[in-house]
Parts: C-alpha cells; structure tokens; sequence
C-alpha cells in the first residue's frame, strides 16, 4: 500500500491517519490507507488549513471544537452597524473591544459583562491609581445593565482556489477510501497539486440541492456516483448543510457502477441516513453554460443567493442555541447562589426549590422580555 500522493509505501513510521473531511471543519471520518505522515501534514498546513480559515465562523458559532484542541476560533474584528467593535471568543457572547473605563462628568463608568468583569475591571482600576479613595467609590457604585440591541455582521468570504482545491482533496479521500482505481483520478490529483491550471474539476453547484435537513442538523455530506457507461465519475459535496460544490474525479470512468453517500452531523456527531439526487450535465455542457456571459452573471447571483439563504438558516440555529444556553446558564447560577457549588442532591428541600425558582425567574426575566421585544419588533417590520 503507498501513500496516494506520493507513492511511497506505508511503513509503520510515516502512516497517518488522514481526516476524510478536514477536522478544522468538525470531520471525523479517517483513513490510514491514503496519504503517507508527510502529505497529510503538507495538506494539512495549506488547503486544509484555507478552507477550515473560510468556515471558522460556522465553527466558531456552533461551537464546534476540534478532537484535539478544546479551543474554538476566535472571531475579531465583528463589526456592528454604529461601528463598535467586538471579539467573539467563546462562540456565544460578543465582548466590545474598546477601554472597559471611560470618564464621565460625575467619576467613572466601567462596562463589563457579569459581576466577576466588573469585579476585575476594578482590580485593575486600583492598580493603576493607587491612593484613591476606593472603599468610598465602591460603597457610591451606581449598577445599572442594558441589553445590546444592535446586531453583529458576521462576515464570510468562502471561495477561491485553494478552497476548490480543499473540496477537490475530500472527494478524491472518500473515492479511494472506498478503494477506487487511482488511475481514473490522475487529473484531479494534479489539479489539487497545483499541476493544472484550470478550474473544471470542481464548481460551486448551482442547482438548489433537493436534500431535506433535520431542524437541528448541519451536516456535511458526499454523495460519490460512478457510471461506466457515460465514463464520469461525480461527487457531490455539502459543507455545513450550506456551501454545495460538484467534483468532476473522472471523465475516462471505466470501473464498476457505484453509488455511496456520508452524511455526517457536526452538531450530534452521528452520521445520517439521507437520500440525495443530483444532476451534473457533464462537463463540457458546464463550460458551455460558464462560457455565455449572461449564465456567468446568473450564474454568481444564483451561487451568492443560495449560499445566502443557507447560511441564514445557520444563524438562525446559533440563534436558538444561544437562547437555550443562556436559559440553562442562569438556571446553574439559580442554584449555586442558593444552595452554593457543592450541594448534595439528596437533601434539597422544598423550601429550597422554590428559592432558586425565584432566584431563576429574576434573572431571566429581562432576557425573556428584551428577546420578545427583540421579536416583537423584526415582525413589525416585516409586516410593514
Ligand atoms: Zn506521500
């Protein structure tokens, strides 16, 4: 067995385990028969590492963390429409970036987060004017808390080369994990190499995938068809139930007929069952409909709106987990601040129960408010 790319044969000290889906985009499926230690890292450190860098919002916001390392991207540079500017670090709660104190006509206004920010804002505020008289300014702190009412552009630039590339390499793994001929993909390899300038092996699919997502799914899916009789060899790839992009592996296909499809989800790491159809004209037509002006322009508009409204429905879902983490995050802190961090479950009382209900519905109240208000006010205006 040798290393696909190439050709050096496997010994135990350069075999790798090549991710099948890059693993910067939540991939799990793996192969120890592809590439020898030395490409995968290769790979591993260009186009893998591009197209992982053009999805890191979707990582970052569905908080999908990598086997390895429990970090999730850090998004900077978040932009709202005033021009604030924020940093996303834990895939829920933007931070502001700019000077946490700023002076005010009757001393100082600190803006923080939670209690243990402003708790340590003040930290440092002491440290850099020491003498000032804090016990007075801390017994005169006026505490007041405010929702963020603007929204943050989150901004994604998915496309170019080295994406292609990328998308080229996935489906070029998952047709020799399934132990296809390598002859027929000779081209695709090149391409992915750098050895072929041109850009018809893989495009960003046009047509609206006719695929049916589970409310909750975001999947990543292939879907491999070879047929003898038109010699094409075809894969069809999802990234992220959003991007779609047809991988042309071979228009000289002469081996058996097959059809295989992985439909992985990100958000509950199971694979999915899933029906999926598509049609590729061939290449040739392809290029024919790329080459007409008009079809190239349609043909941009077609590829940023479906892109656009699947990508809507991600943020929609980060939108909903949001909610839900922010319900489960004040419940923890209901019971911590009534029964303390090391409770034992056997003996709450009643009496207890109904203090952290209380405690609960103080803290969420204004969540629930602002997020209906929130509501309230998008459906006005769009039944204006
Ligand atoms: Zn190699």
């Amino acid at each position: 067995m040798t290393c696909y790319n190439c050709n050096v044969p496997f010994t135990t000290e350069n075999s790798s385990e090549e991710h099948i889906l890059p693993q910067g985009i939540g991939g799990r499926l793996t192969s120890t028969e592809l590439l020898c230690r030395n490409c995968n890292s290769k790979y591993g450190s260009t186009i893998d590492k591009d197209l992982s860098k053009q999805f890191e919002s979707f990582v970052a916001l569905l908080r999908l963390k990598r086997q390895r390392s429990k970090e999730l991207p850090i998004l900077k540079n978040l932009i709202s429409p005033s021009g604030k500017l924020f940093t996303l670090k834990d895939g829920r709660f933007p931070e502001p970036v700019h000077s946490p104190v700023t002076k005010t006509a009757n001393g100082y206004s600190i803006n923080a987060r939670n209690e243990e920010e402003f708790q340590a804002i003040l930290k440092g505020f002491k440290k850099k004017y020491p003498g000032s008289d804090f016990m007075e300014m801390e017994n005169k702190v006026e505490r007041s808390s405010s929702y963020m009412e603007e929204p943050i552009q989150i901004q994604m630039n998915v496309g170019g080369d080295s994406l292609l590339k990328a998308v080229g390499k996935i489906a070029l793994n998952y047709y020799l994990s399934k132990h296809g001929d390598r002859k027929y993909v000779t081209p695709l390899l090149d391409f992915i190499n750098g050895n072929l300038n041109n850009d018809e092996y893989v495009h960003h699919h046009l047509i609206e995938p006719s695929i049916s997502w589970n409310p909750r799914e975001v999947s990543h899916t292939i879907c491999l068809q070879g047929n003898p009789d038109t010699h094409t060899l075809v894969a069809y790839i999802i990234l992220f139930s959003s991007a779609s992009y047809i991988v042309n592996l071979s228009e000289t296909y002469a081996g058996p007929s097959c059809s295989y499809t992985y439909c992985y989800d990100v958000m509950t790491h199971q694979e999915v069952d899933k029906e999926v159809s598509f049609f590729y004209p061939g290449r040739t037509a392809y290029k024919t409909a790329i080459l007409t002006t008009k079809v190239k322009d349609e043909m941009a508009q077609a590829i940023r709106s479906s892109l656009k409204s699947a990508t809507s429905r991600i943020l929609g879902l980060v939108e909903l987990f949001q909610y839900e983490d922010k319900i489960e995050e004040t419940g923890v802190e209901a019971i911590i601040e009534v029964l303390g961090p090391n409770f034992d479950e056997e003996e709450i009382s009643n009496e207890s129960v109904n203090k952290i209900l209380a405690v609960f519905n103080q803290k969420i109240g204004p969540f629930l408010i602002h997020f209906f208000n929130k509501h309230k006010k998008l459906s006005n205006r769009s039944s204006q």
